[in-house]
């Protein structure tokens, strides 16, 4: 037998010593509050569902009255056989949902990153980067072959320091942020940060996945939070997360998204969303549009289980949305507390690194709207369970 392969065992094997094997779970049930995981039923503290909106009823009547008309699949990508007037009237939808003129679909949020970087720079260009933003915008500056520059974490004053250094040796900048960064729930502060792109004539782009439907009015996102409309040139959103369905999108100047159409690669020779996708997007835009409910459910559950946690005496980190990360410290510690959680019909996850920073091991608490007091009550227990038998408070 060849032995062409055998590095993958090696690789693997290594990965279960160092403890950093993924084992992913099984799911039984649709998302929601409560989930079946591995046969057995848990609450749901790991999904970007923050609306609940994954399951809910009129995006799911919406996804069936459309395959009704139009059927499952686009069969072709868009720039061939033409787009269906459900594409566009997402498109328009979501322009107008964030206040501003255009915005392109992609098939995922990831998929958008690595249209758009490549179409707005080159490899005579640079890109300045967040340290930590996410991995679909350190691959999509990569194919782009741009310089890439990376800046201390949300600092300002780096991101200066680097335009005044740099800046002149390039034709083109970019500097390119997370809205939300997902491990720790801070916020980027794009007001300034968008001062200092208007000094030094570069180009803005943010990547608002954990914004969209979260953060601004009614979950307007990170450009209406600080009130920026038409002022950032590229918007990239997913709507595979406060969304609940899948599929990627940038809003923003018109100009990039007409290029997008013409160049963005992912869109030239892959297909688009399917049909009930599309179609549950629009529906959600409708429950978001309507009312503003379910955003500020969210927040005021998120709000509840912060300030219990922070009461029981747990480190809830430096978080301003509803992530909540529970810092915990070792992997092992943090692994060891997910099991144990698990134990009490809990579902949350361990985070370690090299997702974060070694001794910064977490269990991440995604919170939902689709959550109820009582079943943040039950999670609350949970923590105080597991936390006083750990060590981790006082007991
Ligand atoms: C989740 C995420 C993505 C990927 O979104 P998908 O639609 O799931 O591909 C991209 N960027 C950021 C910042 C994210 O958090």
């Amino acid at each position: 037998m060849s032995t062409k392969l055998a590095w993958i065992d090696e690789e693997l094997k290594n990965l279960k010593e160092a403890g950093l094997y993924n084992t992913i779970r099984t799911l039984g049930s649709a998302q929601g509050a409560w989930l079946v995981v591995d046969g057995k039923r848990a609450l749901n503290f790991c999904s970007n569902n923050y609306l609940g909106l994954a399951n809910h009823p009129r995006l799911l009547q919406a996804a069936r009255q459309a395959m009704e008309k139009y059927g499952l699949g686009p069969a072709a990508v868009r720039s061939i056989a033409g787009t269906m007037d459900l594409h566009l009237e997402l498109e328009e939808r979501l322009a107008r949902f964030k206040g501003v003129q255009g915005s392109i679909t992609f098939q995922s949020g990831f998929t958008a990153n690595l249209a758009t970087i490549p179409a707005l720079v080159g490899k005579d260009d640079a890109i300045i980067s967040d340290e930590l933003n996410h991995a679909s915008i350190i691959d999509g500056s990569r194919l782009s072959g741009a310089k890439i520059i990376r800046y201390a974490h949300c600092d300002v004053g780096d991101l200066r320091r680097v335009l005044q250094e740099q800046r002149a040796n390039y034709p083109r900048a970019m500097v390119i942020t997370d809205g939300v960064f997902s491990m720790d729930g801070d916020i980027a502060p794009l007001d300034q940060i968008y001062q200092v792109t208007q000094e030094f004539e570069v180009i803005l782009m943010v990547d608002d996945a954990h914004g969209e439907g979260v953060l601004g009015h009614g979950g307007r996102g990170i450009v209406d939070h600080f009130g920026l409309h038409g002022k950032v040139d590229v918007e990239i959103g997913t709507l595979s997360k406060a969304f609940g369905v899948v599929g990627g999108v940038v809003a923003g100047n018109p100009v990039v998204v007409e290029w997008l159409r013409q160049r963005g690669r992912p869109f030239l020779f892959s297909s688009a969303m399917t049909v009930p996708d599309v179609a549950a997007c629009v529906a959600a835009l409708d429950v978001l549009e309507e009312s503003t409910e379910l955003v500020d459910k969210l927040w005021s559950n998120a709000r509840y289980f912060k300030s219990e946690m922070q009461k029981m005496g747990f480190d809830t980190g430096l978080s301003s949305t509803p992530i909540t990360p529970v810092m915990l410290g070792e992997a092992p510690l943090a692994q060891e507390f997910s099991r144990e959680l698990f134990e009490q019909g809990v579902f949350a996850m361990s985070i370690g690194f090299p997702t974060v920073p070694r001794g910064k091991a977490r269990i991440r608490v995604m919170i939902s709207a689709a959550h109820e007091t009582p079943d943040l009550d039950h999670g609350l227990q949970a923590f105080r369970t597991v936390g006083k038998k750990l060590g981790v408070i006082a007991g």
